[in-house]
């Protein structure tokens, strides 16, 4: 049966004994099937032959055909215990010196005369050339050599050859048996090769379009998987039952809050309530703009789950963040005779040994923390809803793994980032989404500009203005030292790549050198920097002062982009704004008009001259300008930029991954447009057959992907 021969062992295969199959092994590589989705890393273009002469760049690879023009001759250099082989091969516009080291078997090889496509750098000494230990491969006018050879990820003891060689043998060990587990009608559907053509072509592609065509069926098979995979999750998760909470009254709540609540609000508070008064588990996203009042509807489902005889945990990303929800909900629920708790990686062992002793025995109704909330030995007697805030940096596993911590109990995710459609599908396709899509009445705009460095003038006396008026300030600067981590250097230059920083990008605003700049600026004011290498106690630390108005100005890097509510701050400030994303820049936007102050927004060019900058980054300035919705600005910045560099603009890179779910060859920003069909065809095909009971190998492949146990899936 087909199915066996992929499960062959890898040690059938010719040349492979115990040694090289624990080579094998350290690479995942068991047997057969493993090994034809090891696929390569890269493709070496072999196919643009040149002539010796005409190869000028001795820095990297060149093709060339030679003939050996001397007999191969084989030096022992006894000293370093090294033997070398050498000989002469020529073209039509020169004579190359060919050196091997420690490979005096070859000798047999180059038989004078004989024709050969070497592959390596050249290097010309004189009027002669030189190649040290080139890849060759024998060449007969009426055999021509593939232009495209693989290159694999080695592990020691493997060499290109071996894996290509193995590769070829166990393409021709399955010849056509290689089962095809996509149904046909949806590889036709979506203009996709076979399996078979797929599998050979990305090993051994026969050119680009059949690579590209390879590629396109692989990537979607990995989307279709995970796509299957959500909705198992999703059905998992409802099997699993959860707490029926229908008692929840939440005019008590309502009467301490200082306001009315938006419709909006009131729309969303009723789809949480509706889901939690059923024993299928909530699991919803609420997506709303900076300041829409999230934190309202967070509390309404706590509060249901408390009042109906349950517990509640509220987890942020950060402590500064987890702190200030405590500083702001703890009072209320107090007042309610609720007992609430704060648990961050801060707090002393025996505060978390008690805090944890309260939860698991249930006299702890409510608990506020950050991931320290996930940890061993975090258990709640009688768990109700775990709301995360802030989420977009957990994806679909971490979420289940949560779900699985409450054991049966609603999930509730707060997320300020607008994502559009398609996208929202990959990073949250298990959940139902609610949206607040109003903002509180009389909110005031936070008037934005953009300006260059000639105003740095008037900026500083207006920071002045501001403070004697009582107000206070965020400065915002990209980064800490000049480097900060090798992923902003990545981020940095896929945005270069995309043509939004102009080649000649300003110098990056230090940020250690710029806060102390800003001290000794502003002696009569106190100004304190906070960054993420700082430890989270002094960050906190700095944290509290700002927001208890002890502090003038706060320098910082992007720490405090996300929540940080500091009502009286009214003027914020961006260095460099050019290097920050869209959706980045109203978040940061977000931090200030939160109070009754008039509040402004100043982006800062990184040059001294607007002109400096690029056009991109202009019409992105001048968006922050013009626009004041943040689902309109994400949308803006997706027709900008794309689903990559929208989803890459300040977020983790975690997200690329969906959090957990590791794919081989799909990446989930820049094959958005196959992430959607690939949900499309699973919503057909689990409509047909909801169980995959017709499809037991799609059925296990999820099971591969999402690590699910073996009932999951009956
Ligand atoms: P976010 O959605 O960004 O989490 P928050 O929940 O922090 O927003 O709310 C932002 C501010 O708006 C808070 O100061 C909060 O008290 C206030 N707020 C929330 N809801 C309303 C409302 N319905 N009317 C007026 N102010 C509100
Ligand atoms: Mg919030």
């Amino acid at each position: 049966m087909a199915i066996n021969i992929l499960e062959t062992p890898i040690t059938k295969l010719r040349g492979v004994g115990p040694v090289k199959a624990q080579s094998y092994a350290k690479q995942g590589i068991a047997n057969v099937g493993d090994l034809l989705c090891n696929y390569p890393r890269a493709y070496e273009n072999r196919g643009n032959v040149e002539l010796l002469d005409e190869i000028s760049d001795p820095d990297i690879k060149h093709s060339v055909i030679l003939t050996v023009a001397t007999e191969p001759k084989g030096v022992r250099l006894r000293a370093r215990h090294m033997s070398m082989l050498k000989f002469r091969a020529y073209d039509d516009s020169g004579t190359a010196e060919i050196t091997f080291f420690n490979q005096d078997y070859l000798k047999d090889k180059f038989v004078l005369g004989s024709t050969f496509r070497f592959w390596g750098k050249v290097e010309r000494v004189g009027r002669r050339f030189a190649m040290s230990s080139p890849a060759f491969e024998p060449w007969y006018d009426d055999r021509p050599l593939r232009d495209l050879l693989p290159v694999y990820r080695l592990s020691e003891g493997l060499t290109q050859k071996q894996i290509s060689e193995n590769i070829e043998q166990a393409m021709a060990l399955c010849g056509s048996e290689i089962p095809d587990d996509l149904p046909n009608a949806i590889r036709i559907e979506y203009g996709l090769c076979t399996k078979n053509f797929a599998l050979k072509n990305i090993h051994a592609p026969e050119n680009y379009r059949s690579l590209a065509a390879a590629k396109k069926r692989l990537i979607f098979d990995e989307f279709f998987t995970f796509a299957l995979g959500i909705s198992v999750t999703r059905k998992r998760i409802r099997r699993s039952g959860a707490p029926v909470c229908d008692k929840g009254d939440i005019t008590p709540l309502l009467r301490q809050l200082p306001f009315p609540l938006t419709g909006a609000q009131s729309r969303v508070i009723d789809d949480i309530r509706r889901d939690m008064a059923t024993d299928c588990p909530m699991n919803r996203i609420v997506v709303g703009d900076v300041g829409s009042g999230k934190t309202v509807c967070a509390a309404a489902a706590m509060l249901i789950a408390v009042q109906s005889g349950r517990q509640a945990a509220f987890m942020a990303p950060t402590e500064i963040l987890a702190r200030q929800h405590f500083a702001d909900l703890e009072p209320m629920f107090k007042s309610l005779g609720i007992s609430c708790d704060l648990l961050i990686g801060a707090a002393t062992p025996s505060k978390k040994e008690k805090l944890k002793a309260a939860l698991a025995s249930g006299e702890l109704r409510i608990v506020i923390g950050t991931q320290a909330l996930l940890s061993d030995g975090v258990e709640f007697a009688e768990p109700g809803v775990i709301v995360t805030d802030e989420q977009h940096r957990f994806g679909v596993l971490q979420r289940a793994a949560l779900a699985g911590k409450g054991g049966r109990a609603h999930l509730l995710v707060m997320s300020a980032t607008p994502i559009p459609r398609s996208l929202a599908l990959a990073l949250y396709g298990d959940l139902d989404m609610s949206v607040i899509d109003e903002m509180p009445p009389g909110r005031k705009r936070v008037d934005t500009f953009a300006v260059d460095g000639s105003y740095r003038a008037r900026l500083d006396g207006f920071i002045r203005k501001n403070i004697d008026e009582g107000g206070q300030v965020y400065i915002v600067c990209p980064a800490v030292e000049e480097r900060e981590t090798a992923a902003d250097e990545v981020e940095l230059s896929s945005l270069a790549e995309d043509g939004i920083l102009p080649d000649t990008a300003p110098p990056l605003k230090a940020a250690v050198q710029f806060a102390e700049e800003i001290r000794q600026k502003f002696p009569e004011y106190k100004v304190e920097f906070v960054h993420g290498k700082l430890k989270s106690k002094e960050k906190d630390a700095v944290m509290k002062r700002f927001s208890e108005g002890k502090t003038h100005i706060l320098v910082s890097t992007t720490v405090i982009e996300v929540g940080v509510n500091v009502p009286n701050a009214c003027l914020m400030i961006v260095e460099n704004a050019e290097r920050f994303g869209l959706s980045q820049l109203h978040q940061l936007r977000g931090r200030v008009g939160r109070g009754n102050r008039k509040s402004y927004c100043i982006l800062v060019y990184g040059g001294d001259d607007i002109s400096q900058c690029g056009e991109t980054a202009r019409q992105r300035l001048d968006t922050m300008h013009e626009c004041y919705d943040g689902f309109a600005i994400a949308e803006r910045d997706l027709a900008m930029r794309g689903p990559g560099d929208f989803l890459r603009g300040g977020e983790d890179e975690t997200i690329r991954q969906s959090g957990g779910v590791k794919f081989k060859l799909a990446d989930l920003c820049d094959d958005a447009g196959v992430l959607s069909s690939a949900f499309s065809a699973a919503k057909k095909l689990l409509e047909d057959d909801p169980e995959l009971g017709a499809h037991p190998e799609l059925a296990s492949r999820v099971q591969s992907m999402f690590s699910l146990d073996d009932d999951t899936l009956n």
